[in-house]
């Protein structure tokens, strides 16, 4: 018997439809794959149905892993890991040109997908990542400069992924049933030809210093951590903007800038 734990987020998807239009989203067959957060496997089964090479699990559940253990007993492509993924190395386990699926537990998603964004092999390293999200994250991630959702996670996500698709779930498709509505979003990592940041940690601190003060003008904060002579090089900078006015561009302009310091 596997008891349900709300700390772990977990909400089983049980809708088969669903669960196929989300592994449909890219080609399975033959490919690396990576899958955060099984539970009992309702995606991990429509997985194997399309013959991976390889199946690789990462479970912090004790009981479930034992559950999936048993499951999938006869599969030798597949390797389970009874671990916690925000400290887990994935890189470590993960074949090149692998593909990463997650139902994620919301309440570290964004943790999640922030440490997968700041991997400085993604793009050898993974070819495609889908993962649901609570809706409300989901239209932080994926909004556009400038709107209402803009911020830290969309200027993060821009830098390092494109968006291929996006759809919402109705939290009816889920047991047990969960309070939101839900959205899986397709990401391709992709090169950044233009801006070379070379840690990423400094556009996340830079971003999180910018927006911990959202209705404050931008010029104090600045001043901090660029010279004036820098300041006046960034392209279109209004230096009375607020944080949520200033385009992703000059976020990573800005992070550069700081890198050379
Ligand atoms: N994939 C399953 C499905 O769609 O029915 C379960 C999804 S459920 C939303 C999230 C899963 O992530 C649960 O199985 C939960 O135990 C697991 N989980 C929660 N926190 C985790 C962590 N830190 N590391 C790895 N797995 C975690």
């Amino acid at each position: 018997m596997v008891f349900t734990k709300k700390s772990l987020g977990q909400n089983f998807l049980i809708d088969k439809n669903i669960i196929k239009k989300i592994i449909n989203s890219t080609i399975v067959k033959n490919k690396n794959i990576i899958e955060i957060g099984p539970g009992k496997g309702a995606l991990t089964d429509e997985i194997l149905k399309r013959n991976p090479k390889s199946l690789k699990l990462i479970e912090k559940d004790n009981q479930l892993c034992k559950f999936l253990k048993n499951k999938y007993l006869n599969n030798q492509n597949i390797k389970i890991f009874n671990r916690d993924i925000l400290n887990f190395n994935l890189c470590k386990v993960s074949e090149k040109n692998s593909i990463i699926f997650g139902n994620l537990p919301y309440n570290i998603s964004s943790q999640i997908l922030v440490k997968i964004i700041k991997f400085k092999n993604l793009t050898s390293k993974f070819t495609n990542i889908i993962f649901m999200f609570q809706k409300e994250l989901g239209e932080k991630i994926v909004s556009k400069f400038p709107s209402s959702n803009y911020g830290r996670l969309s200027i993060l996500a821009n830098y390092k992924l494109e968006i291929k698709n996006k759809f919402f779930i109705s939290a009816n498709c889920f047991f047990p049933k969960p309070k939101v509505t839900s959205m899986v979003i397709h990401f391709k990592p992709k090169f950044n030809s233009k801006y070379k940041i070379n840690n990423l940690e400094n556009l996340e601190k830079i971003t999180n210093m910018l927006f911990s003060k959202k209705r404050k003008m931008i010029n104090k904060s600045l001043k901090k951590i660029l010279t004036d002579s820098q300041i006046k090089k960034i392209p279109n900078l209004k230096i009375s903007s607020r944080p949520s006015e200033i385009s992703p561009e000059t976020y990573y302009k800005i992070t550069e800038l700081t890198e050379k310091n």
